[in-house]
């Protein structure tokens, strides 16, 4: 029998990375050892208190049965002392909080809530992919703000034509950002708050990244601004905060209405979290923090000995506030795929092309701070050794 894909998947656009992947296992062929900036997954493992709470609720029969759909009272309930802790917003653990399988989960399903045939999701370029995917498979068209280096990677709303933004059902945003480690103002918020409520636009904040910031920057919510909450939901994750990513938890909070229709389409699709993640989820959030400040300072160590390197070799390089990504501009004569390719064959360094992430990431490559200090100062020496 021949197997048809239904149009959604067909109309998937092509792997940019099939070229890159091909190459890397040439490379790797060949025995040379490569230092891969590729992917944005932590290398540091789970720290241990979360380890050992996962243990010992393993153990307990009463978490081997079905979840609750919303999540547990006792994660919802310490997502909100977080929540409130941090950002200084209350949330009520009823209404205003879904526990969710990791955050690319939430963000996926989310235009299932919403969109209608027709209907438009603003989504940034260049972006995690999942945003405009998870609009396409739930019938709605992605419209691609680019986001341009002289507005610090922050989109900028009056330049959407009013047809799109007429027809605009939900946009997302994502600071601190992937790819761009750009980050945002409370001024941005606020003026997504007013855009969002004038023509009623749903916004759907990615913060994914709300955690892992450098030199004293503590980013905001987009709840901590007036009105947010009214118009929007925001997306959290665990597995950046905690190095979780293989456990899959995060959360989404915000406007009650949201959070109910999200919680619709997942209570008809998935079955929530195991609860013994969510018990290690719990010991995560009310947890001590200096694991993350620990987390903080081993990725700015190795930002600043890339930046530094980088720059010393007269690379043109921002450093990020937040994230563990730098993303760089292509020395002239390069497209993003070319230097990318060059990195790899001439010195065993795995990044990512920006167009990866959308048109507009044309001309940057990503490279994520997830090699240990030593391996970082490698990649510097070796980049001095390639004539680009
Ligand atoms: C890593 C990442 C996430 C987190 O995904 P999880 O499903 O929570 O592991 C979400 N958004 C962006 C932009 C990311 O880079």
């Amino acid at each position: 029998m021949r197997i048809e894909k239904a149009e959604r998947l067909k109309r998937l656009p092509p792997y940019l990375f099939k070229e890159l992947d091909r190459q890397k296992e040439e490379v790797r062929a060949k025995g040379v050892d490569i230092i891969d900036l590729g992917v944005g997954d932590p290398d540091l493992p789970t720290p241990p208190h979360i380890i050992e709470a996962l243990k010992s609720a393993a153990q307990d029969p009463a978490n081997h049965r079905y979840p609750s759909y919303s999540g547990m009272v006792d994660f919802n309930a310490a997502v909100a002392e977080w929540y409130r802790g941090r950002f200084n917003v209350s949330l009520d653990i009823d209404s205003e909080v879904v526990t969710l399988i990791g955050s690319k989960e939430g963000i996926a399903h989310i235009p299932l809530a919403l969109i209608n045939p027709g209907d438009i999701a603003l989504v940034a370029s260049p972006g995690y992919p999942v945003y405009h995917i998870g609009t396409q498979f739930a019938g709605g068209e992605p419209y691609f703000i680019d986001l341009l280096k002289e507005n610090s990677f922050l989109p900028d709303l009056e330049s959407i034509p009013s047809e799109v933004v007429k027809r605009a059902k939900m946009m997302f945003i994502n600071y601190p950002n992937n790819p761009t480690a750009a980050v945002a103002t409370k001024e941005f918020f606020d003026s997504v708050v007013a855009f969002a409520d004038k023509h009623d636009i749903i916004v759907c904040h990615d913060a994914a990244y709300s955690e892992m910031s450098y030199d004293g920057f503590k980013p905001t919510s987009f709840l901590e601004v007036d009105g947010a909450k009214s118009v929007g939901i925001e997306f959290h994750s665990l597995s950046k905060t905690y190095n979780m990513t293989g456990w899959r938890i995060g959360f989404a909070v915000g406007c009650a209405d949201l959070v109910n229709a999200l919680g619709q389409v997942k209570s008809n699709i998935d079955s929530g979290v195991f609860q013994a993640v969510q018990i290690a989820g719990v010991a995560a959030l009310k947890g001590d923090q200096a694991c993350v400040d620990q987390m903080c300072r081993t990725y700015q160590e190795r930002r600043d000995i890339l930046v530094g390197g980088l720059r010393s070799l007269g690379l043109s390089v921002e450093k990020p506030r937040a994230t563990f990504y730098v993303w760089m501009d292509v020395p002239k004569g390069y497209s993003s795929a070319e230097f990318s390719s060059r990195l790899l064959s001439d010195a065993g360094i795995v990044t990512t092309p920006g167009n990866g992430f959308g048109s507009a990431g044309e001309g940057y490559i990503r490279m994520a701070l997830t090699v240990a200090k030593e391996r970082m100062k490698e990649v510097v020496e070796r980049i001095k050794n390639t004539k680009l």
